[in-house]
């Protein structure tokens, strides 16, 4: 497997050239006519332990980067390797031991959910497929609904509906943590909470995470909660990684004018963080047939001739913080590290 730029020895996942189009269909064949270009040759490690939080806007291609990672969807070129084992495919018995090492939780709790099973029998079906006997599924439920703040007595033979978005979403985590996985994909698992439920849910994952030795990777587009959870931040946009690096460095000395662009937007109540940088304008162009060279030209305050050429690689960020910035990657050719262009952000 080859190095990717921001590669860590020791990872627990390793991503490398992971690749998704869509096809298009159309005619009266319904022949492919085209292909949204969902991720496109991305790179990134993730760290036992660590909270990734992977950020950019709707149809950037974070959920489907989810998706790639869990195999859920089979990704058209790209390598994935788990604890140092690549997966392959067609493999359906290391599939299989993937799944019960890696576990995603949905932002939909109740679609998650099957309406029609008690939620303890939901949370034993996962052990019981893995040969655990109903006694030790049945005492694992009931451990697991106190790990999750949920009273065994009092919840554990009620269906779905009777629970509340937030109950719910606790029932999820608790099966995403029947098998023991070491890897929790959140995929925008608080977005849909009341904020006074969601920071509930985001404190009990953080104690999961301390008390079980978790590894999450943190999907949402709320940037606030990203930067409370994350230990390190990704940012996508249009399929492509444009930059990556630890939390503090992403927030207080983002490289990339799509970062900024994005951050500027956040919401914040504090005066020191109000920006002169315009928020974002226009849409994301269309994935099926993105701009060539860098593909945030088209929107991007800085662009030079070179933009719409050269696609930009990766690459160590300019003006990164020299204790606390190791790994602070940027795609873009004005802000790496000896380009020749590089240029501090407005
Ligand atoms: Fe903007 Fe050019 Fe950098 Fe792309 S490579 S973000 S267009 S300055």
């Amino acid at each position: 497997m080859t190095r990717a730029p921001d590669a860590k020895d020791g990872a627990l996942l390793e991503v490398r050239e992971l690749r998704k189009y869509f096809p298009v269909r159309g005619g009266i064949l319904n022949r492919a006519v085209g292909w949204v270009q969902a991720v496109d040759d991305v790179d990134f490690d993730v760290l036992p332990g660590e909270v990734l939080g992977i950020v950019g806007e709707s149809g950037c291609g974070k959920s489907t980067t989810a998706r790639l990672l869990m195999h859920l969807i089979r990704a058209d070129a790209g390598r994935i390797a788990f604890d140092g084992e690549a997966v392959r495919p067609d493999d359906a018995a290391g599939l299989r031991e993937l799944r019960r090492r890696m576990q995603m939780v949905f932002q939909d709790s109740y679609s998650s959910l099957n309406p029609r099973l008690p939620i303890e029998d939901t949370i034993m079906f996962g052990p019981k497929v893995h040969g655990v006997s109903a006694a030790e599924a049945r005492e694992r439920a009931r451990e697991l609904f106190s790990l999750v703040g949920l009273d065994p007595a009092q919840f554990i033979r009620r269906y779905p509906h009777e629970l509340s978005g937030g109950q719910r979403q606790r029932v999820n985590i608790a099966r995403a943590l029947a098998l023991e996985p070491r890897l929790l994909i959140l995929d925008e698992a608080v977005s849909a909470l009341d904020k006074s439920v969601e920071a509930q849910v985001l404190n009990l994952l953080l104690t999961l995470r301390r008390e079980l030795g978790l590894t999450y990777i943190f999907i949402s587009h709320d940037l606030n909660v990203v930067q409370y959870m994350s230990d390190r931040v990704l940012v996508m946009y249009l399929g492509k990684v444009v930059e990556i690096g630890p939390t503090a460095e992403i927030y207080e000395r983002m490289q990339h004018p799509y970062t900024e662009a994005l951050l500027s937007a956040m919401p914040s109540m504090d005066p020191d963080r109000r920006t002169e940088t315009p928020p974002l304008v226009g849409d994301p162009p269309n994935p099926i047939d993105p701009p060539p060279g860098c593909r945030f030209h088209t929107r991007c305050r800085f662009a030079e001739s070179v933009c719409s050429r050269a696609e930009p690689r990766l690459g160590p960020a300019a003006g990164q913080d020299a204790a606390n910035g190791a790994g602070h990657l940027v795609a873009c050719h004005m802000r790496v590290a000896g380009s020749g262009h590089s240029q501090a952000p407005a």
